[in-house]
């Protein structure tokens, strides 16, 4: 009580004093330099969990902006809803990030997917100076697992002179995903918009192809030590996940299953243009994110939020999306 009559007398000193004083008007310049100085970079984009004893980086590429009018499978209310509740709406726009994952095993050294290189302009392309920020070389990396062949996933093998990134690097992707992107019937097949991707895809796989490092994989094949593939068609023909074990734990690198998690995780049935069988995709959509959910494996995925890692949960109807969070390294 002492102390509040104490404080409220001197209040009543210290504002007579102030009213006494003549009104002053601050110089602008002067409110706006009393604040500190923006910094508009971002943290470096690498994120590390571990699987058992395996180091798992996410590597972030970058994000490409697009329209919520490529998903389907909704009627559009309640798609609104949808994005709505996972603040995507009503701005307008579908921000996609990309990821790419680095693997190291303790014996090997290995990346899924690689991002869009220089292809998509100036918000993506960071692959290359985030494995170095991670505290690895691009040199050092001895196998690349291709989820899939669309622009997003393999234009990150090359740089803007279309040399390798990867240059001691073997390029592994299913033989059906090799087959349907190298087919040259295809260009007569995709629409007109479509065709200069496919020309980017094509030379981005180059400089591996002519020096034999291109190796596409058959079924049942492992594409790498201590890895198995899981066929996952529909988004496109060929398109593999990716699964490793260690000390009871497990990591699926699911490649394009999910573009968008605010849709797509509560509505598995939800599709995007880029579906070369939009059924067949959202059936192994469906098929695989129970296994996932069932199995409570890690999940990568590289369009998910990122760091793109992170557990999916069943919900009464769906799923949750449920991402790593920061942690002790090891831990
Ligand atoms: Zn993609």
């Amino acid at each position: 009580m002492e102390v509040t009559m104490l404080s409220r007398r001197k209040f009543l000193q210290s504002s007579a004093a102030l009213a006494a004083l003549p009104a002053v008007s601050w110089p602008t310049s002067l409110a706006l330099a009393a604040g500190p100085a923006k910094h508009s970079n971002q943290v470096p984009g690498y994120f590390r969990i571990s699987v058992g004893d395996i180091e798992v980086t996410a590597l972030y590429d970058g994000m490409i902006i697009l329209k919520p009018d490529i998903l389907h499978g909704t009627n559009p209310k309640e798609m609104a809803v949808l994005l709505e509740d996972g603040c995507l709406y009503p701005t307008g726009s579908l921000p996609i990030p990309i990821s790419a994952f680095l693997i190291n095993t303790g014996q090997n050294l290995f990346m899924i997917d690689t991002g869009v290189g220089t292809g998509f302009g100036d918000k993506a392309g960071m692959i290359p100076g985030n494995i170095k920020a991670a505290g690895y070389s691009p040199e050092q990396v001895e196998t690349i697992l291709l989820t899939h062949m669309h622009s997003d996933h393999v234009l990150g093998l090359v740089d803007g002179n279309g040399q390798a990134i990867f240059p001691g690097a073997v390029v592994r992707v299913s033989q059906a995903e090799a087959d349907y992107w190298l087919n040259q019937g295809l260009e007569n097949r995709i629409p007109e918009g479509q065709k200069r991707f496919l020309a980017k895809i094509r030379q981005a796989v180059a400089p591996y192809m002519s020096s034999r490092k291109f190796k596409p994989f058959g079924p049942g094949e492992s594409p790498a030590e201590g890895v198995s593939a899981v066929a996952l068609p529909g988004h496109t023909p060929g398109q593999c996940g990716y699964k490793l074990s260690s000390q009871g734990q497990s990591l699926l690198a699911w490649g394009d299953i999910a573009h968008c998690q605010a849709a797509q995780f509560p509505r598995p049935e939800v599709t995007i243009d880029f579906d070369v069988d939009p059924a067949q995709a959202k059936a192994t959509r469906k098929a695989i994110m129970a296994q996932a959910a069932r199995e409570q494996c890690w999940i990568a995925g590289p369009h998910l939020p990122y760091p793109g890692l992170g557990h999916i949960r069943p919900r009464p109807k769906g799923y949750a999306w449920v991402p790593a969070e920061y942690r002790v390294a090891g831990v």
